[in-house]
C-alpha cells in the first residue's frame, strides 16, 4: 500500500469497525426492544431436556416485513448435533432467536421437549440455552470475568478448564496479566477469533442444555475449529446443538445438516447423504476442499 492511499484504507478499516460494532448494539437494542413483546406466561420454572422441533414455522420480521422463515420444519433430538447452512440472510440465525425465543412465531410452532415455547417458562428456557453470537459481546473487563459471566458460582479453574476446551487458554496465558488482562476501552483489543473463542468459553462455563452458535468459528483457522469441534464433541454429546456456519468442516460430523435458502429448508440429511446429491451442500464441500470458499 502506498503513502497516499494507506489513510484511506484505515479509514475504511475504523468506518467498518464502527459499523459492526453499531449493528451489534443495534441487535442488542432490538432485543431490549423486543422484550416486552414477549411474555414470560408461564410462572412456574420447567424442567428442559433439550429436544428441539420446528412445525410450519414461518416468521416475519414486522419492521421490515421480510419474511426470514417459511414454512420450516424439522426436529432435533435431545443430545444432537445439527449444523445449519446456506447462504447470508437465509435465516439461520432467526431460526436460533425463535428457539431462545427472542421473538414469537408468526404462524407454527416452535417446540422444546413436545411443548410449545410460549408455555414454557421465560427464565427456564433462556437459563437452559447458551448462545454464542456471530459478534461475540465482551465488556470491559478482565478475561476472567468476561468468560465468569456465564456463571457467577465458577472457580479460576472452572474457567482455565473451559478456555482449553474453547482453546484459548495458551493466548490468554500469554498476556502479561493472564486472566487478569483486562479487555475493552482501558485494555487491549483481542482478534476476531480470540473474541469468538472466549465467548465459547463463557457459554461452555454456562453447561447448558442448549447450545446455539452462531457462525462463532468464522474468524479461527481450520486448525483451531477443528481442535475445538473435537472438544465440543466431547462436552456437548449428551446437550443439544444447534451450530450456525459458513463451512462444510463445521458441519460434516453432525448428527444431521440443514441447508436452509430463503427461508426455507432446501436440504436435508447427513454428510454422507448431501455429499451424494447434486446441490448447494455438495457443491459447497467441493469448493472448500478445493480452497476457493473458506
Ligand atoms: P442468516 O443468519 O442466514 O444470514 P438471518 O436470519 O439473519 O439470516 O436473516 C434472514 C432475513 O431476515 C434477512 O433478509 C435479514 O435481512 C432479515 N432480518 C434479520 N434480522 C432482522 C431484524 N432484526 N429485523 C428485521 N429484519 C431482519
Amino acid at each position: 500500500v502506498n503513502m497516499l492511499t494507506w489513510p484511506v484504507a484505515v479509514v475504511g478499516w475504523l468506518t467498518s469497525i464502527v459499523q459492526r460494532a453499531e449493528a451489534s448494539q443495534k441487535r442488542i437494542n432490538e432485543f431490549l426492544k423486543e422484550e416486552p413483546s414477549i411474555k414470560n406466561q408461564v410462572k412456574k420454572p420447567t424442567p428442559i431436556i433439550g429436544g428441539i422441533e420446528f412445525r410450519n414455522v414461518t416468521f416475519t420480521y414486522e419492521d421490515t416485513n421480510i419474511t426470514a422463515l417459511k414454512n420450516v420444519s424439522f426436529t432435533v433430538e435431545a443430545g444432537q448435533t445439527v449444523a445449519i447452512l446456506g447462504k447470508t440472510g437465509a435465516g439461520k440465525s432467526t431460526i436460533l432467536d425463535l428457539v431462545a425465543r427472542l421473538y414469537d412465531t408468526s404462524s407454527g410452532e416452535v417446540l422444546i421437549d413436545g411443548i410449545p415455547v410460549q408455555q414454557l417458562n421465560l427464565d427456564s428456557l433462556r437459563s437452559s440455552i447458551g448462545a454464542v453470537p456471530q459478534d461475540a459481546f465482551l465488556f470491559s473487563d478482565t478475561i476472567e470475568n468476561n468468560i465468569r459471566f456465564g456463571n457467577e458460582n465458577a472457580t479460576h479453574n472452572d474457567i482455565v478448564e473451559v478456555a482449553k476446551k474453547a482453546v484459548v487458554h495458551k493466548n490468554i496465558q500469554g498476556f502479561a496479566k493472564k486472566y487478569n488482562t483486562v479487555l475493552g476501552e482501558r485494555g487491549i483489543t483481542l482478534s476476531g477469533g480470540q473474541k469468538q473463542r472466549v465467548s465459547i468459553a463463557r457459554a461452555l462455563l454456562k453447561d447448558p442444555k442448549i447450545y446455539l452458535f452462531d457462525d462463532c468459528l468464522s474468524a479461527v483457522d481450520t486448525e483451531t475449529e477443528e481442535e475445538i469441534l473435537n472438544n465440543l464433541k466431547r462436552v456437548s454429546e449428551s446437550k443439544t446443538t444447534l451450530i450456525v456456519s459458513h463451512r462444510v468442516s463445521s458441519a460434516k460430523n453432525a448428527d444431521k445438516i440443514i441447508v436452509l435458502d430463503n427461508g426455507s429448508i432446501i436440504q436435508e440429511g447427513t454428510h454422507e447423504e448431501l455429499n451424494n446429491t447434486e446441490g448447494y451442500y455438495k457443491d459447497l464441500y467441493i469448493n472448500q476442499l478445493s480452497g476457493k470458499d473458506s
